[in-house]
């Protein structure tokens, strides 16, 4: 009793799943482990995913994790995009063993080892040729957020200038540098002494297209306004060392442009002489039915930066980027942890893997029957209001139909319900991930590994999670 008074309200909300539904399958009821009740007392106020998935977890293989209880769940934010190969594959078991049992060292800074040899040359084996054959790599601290950094810093010693253009949505990372590029507020708003000048652009969201115009017509006037931004001597946007950008959006709402606005944006930058920052952290790796999000549009950046998947499920980040860009000093990224040898093993081993097994192609077909699912739904369902994303990245935007409406006819986010369906998800043995704006995209990141009738699985617990979470937000709302 004490402890439960004890608790973050928030967890209490999370573990209130409300009303019975009829359900099929599972039916899991949350009451928090003691270590879960641990957790709330002692871990910061800053803590974010055991918010809404309060689990203990236990055991994790392929797409499944089991928590302390021995329920089973199918992992569908998988490290949020992280886990490329699922959990515990064997071929990186087996790297990270081979290490250890090697005596290899585990810790070299930036020093050459056999681990890091074998993962440069995966990694440019993936690359398209024509990036691959000028490209540098800069291993960085071993978070996303780091190699953002050391892209800032590249572009801005190389062009000599400080300005940098990101986009409305974006999402970098959590350091001083990535969150000034950062769409959202709420990390920020606290915080003095974001890097100045940064400009924002609008990103071709086309359900809340910024231009209240959507589809192609919207992405080709945002091309036209940035053109404009750039070229306009008098825009009052000082040029700028680099533009960042997501190729696919992921924490904004999963957002993903046609292959023809990147063209745009790739032939912009060029003519504008400003270095172009793909951010692949999530959509890289074979998520989105390609090794790299760039390849559907035929284009290639001048610096890519890559993390999560990279790493085989530990952590590992770089840059990579061409040549003419390498101007920095010596030591001008240091950083104690940019030798994580098991990472390097278990990143080169994935990379192998999905080459090998042409897991960005299955992506792609896996991803096409999971949106199939998902828009057969959202037929039945007008407060699915937009499903989108591309191969495994995919997001279904949770509208309220009843609700006012903008100036496309699509109607107001519905967070509650949102979060409703995710609880119903998680009561099902199904975790997604919640994000977007105002919370309200459900986000599907399988590993790449998820077979067919698992992806049929996943869908018919989110038509369940749908139903039940409807009965639960109208007697919420209407109550
Ligand atoms: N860039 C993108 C596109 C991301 O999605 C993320 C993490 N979600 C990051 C950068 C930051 O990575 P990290 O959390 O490892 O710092």
């Amino acid at each position: 009793m004490q402890i439960e008074q004890r608790l973050d309200p928030l967890l209490t909300a999370a573990l209130d799943l409300g009303p019975e539904a009829s359900l099929r399958g599972a039916d899991y009821r949350f009451t928090g482990s003691a270590r879960l009740q641990h957790q709330a007392q002692v871990e910061s106020n800053a803590r974010s995913y055991p918010r809404r998935i309060p689990l203990e977890l236990r055991r994790a293989e392929g797409i499944h994790v089991q928590d302390s209880e021995g329920r089973w769940f199918i992992d569908c934010l998988a490290g949020a995009g992280t886990l490329a190969l699922g959990h515990n594959h064997p071929a990186v078991l087996q790297a990270i063993r081979g290490l250890l049992d090697g005596k290899r060292p585990l810790h070299t800074l930036d020093l050459m080892t056999e681990a890091k040899d074998d993962f440069i040359n995966e990694l440019f084996a993936s690359l398209p040729a024509e990036f691959a054959r000028d490209a540098r790599i800069q291993f960085c601290g071993p978070a996303g957020t780091d190699a953002v950094e050391a892209a800032l810093k590249l572009v801005r010693t190389a062009t000599g200038r400080s300005q940098m253009l990101a986009f409305h949505g974006a999402y970098h990372g959590m350091t001083q540098g990535a969150l000034s590029l950062m769409g959202s507020l709420g990390p920020k708003r606290y915080l003095d002494g974001m890097i100045s000048g940064v400009q924002m652009l609008p990103y071709p969201y086309g359900y809340r297209c910024p231009f209240g115009l959507g589809g192609a017509e919207g992405e080709r006037v945002g091309l036209h306004y940035i053109e404009n931004q750039l070229k306009d001597p008098e825009s009052g946007v000082l040029p700028a060392a680099g533009m960042i950008l997501e190729t696919v959006q992921g924490e904004g709402g999963v957002i993903a442009p046609s292959a023809d606005w990147l063209r745009g944006i790739r032939r912009i930058t060029r003519e504008a002489g400003v270095p172009l920052i793909l951010d692949e952290v999530q959509c890289g790796i074979g998520r989105t039915g390609k090794l790299f999000a760039f390849e559907h549009a035929g284009i290639v950046p001048d610096v890519l930066v890559l993390s999560k998947a990279i790493g085989g499920s530990l952590p590992l980040a770089v840059v990579v980027y061409h040549k003419d860009l390498d101007r920095w000093q010596p030591g001008a990224h240091a950083g104690t942890f940019r030798g994580n040898q098991l990472a390097m093993a278990a990143g080169a081993a994935t990379l192998k893997i999905i080459r090998e097994q042409a897991l960005a192609e299955h992506a792609a077909s896996m991803g096409e029957r999971l949106a199939g699912h998902l828009c057969a739904l959202q037929r039945d369902y007008r407060q699915l209001g937009d499903v989108r994303g591309r191969g495994l990245m995919l997001g279904v935007e949770v509208v309220d139909p009843d609700g006012p409406v903008d100036s496309l006819g699509h109607p107001a986010a519905h967070p509650q319900l949102a979060a409703a369906i995710q609880r119903q998800c998680l009561r099902r043995g199904l975790i997604i991930e919640l994000g977007g704006r105002h919370s309200s995209v459900l986000r599907v990141l399988p590993p790449l590994i998820i077979r067919a009738e698992e992806v049929d699985q996943v869908a018919e617990i989110f038509m369940g999670a749908i139903r039940a979470a409807l009965m639960e937000v109208k007697s919420i709302t209407y109550e």
